[in-house]
């Protein structure tokens, strides 16, 4: 297994595919051990990196994760057939701003389109359950965030100034406690009340 792990690092890099950081999902998998979390529902999949990952810490632990992209959603069905995972993991291909899930889960990753968090939030938060966790990473996008001076093209800038208003949203929403973390690119922590 840590030869596949390897594989798709690698993978990710060549392919210059923004999996999470090391930190942030060796953050999380703690995360998620220490809360005893046992359902998770992830916005973006990519090649599957994070659900395995996740999947991996403990076989009772189930993730429904939705990818759009044609070659990651095939490349993550290949991995997570490698890992032997089709029982714990179950891979939607389609657009998570139209997917409707039904049931509820301990936790929502969120690691999709930076620019339409807030619409990724709105869309999930009743899919989970009270004192459950909303995970939003990327909030601090390379350090630009803190730092929109350095930020020379207006596409990027208009990214930045998004996920600086969701950070801002999420601590305007007095129904959820967040907590902001450096971990990788940084990570909000969102525990609905
Ligand atoms: N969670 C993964 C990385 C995800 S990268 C990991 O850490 O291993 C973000 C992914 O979100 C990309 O593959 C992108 O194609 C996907 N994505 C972006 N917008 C999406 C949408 N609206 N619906 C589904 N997937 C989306
Ligand atoms: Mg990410």
């Amino acid at each position: 297994m840590k030869k596949l792990i390897k594989e798709m690092e690698e993978y990710a890099k060549y392919n210059d595919i923004p999996i999470m950081q090391l930190e942030g999902i060796n953050f999380m998998c703690n995360f998620i051990k220490e809360h005893n979390i046992k359902s998770i529902l992830e916005i973006g999949s990519a090649i599957g990196y994070s659900a395995i990952r996740m999947a991996l810490l403990d076989k009772d632990i189930k993730i429904v994760t939705i990818e759009r992209d044609d070659i990651r959603y095939q490349k993550a069905i290949e991995n997570i057939h490698k890992a032997g995972l089709e029982k714990q993991i179950t891979i939607y291909h389609d657009d998570a701003l139209e997917t409707i899930i039904n049931g509820t889960f301990d936790m929502l990753f969120i690691d999709a389109a930076k620019a339409q968090y807030i619409k990724f939030f709105e869309r999930y938060e009743s899919n989970v359950k009270k004192n459950g966790f909303i995970i939003t990473d990327n909030l601090k996008f390379h350090g630009f965030v803190e730092h929109k001076e350095l930020v020379t093209s207006r596409n990027l800038r208009q990214l930045v100034t998004k996920i600086g208003k969701f950070v801002d949203y999420l601590k305007n929403r007095e129904d959820y406690e967040t907590k902001f973390l450096d971990y990788g690119d940084g990570i909000g922590i969102s525990r609905k009340k």
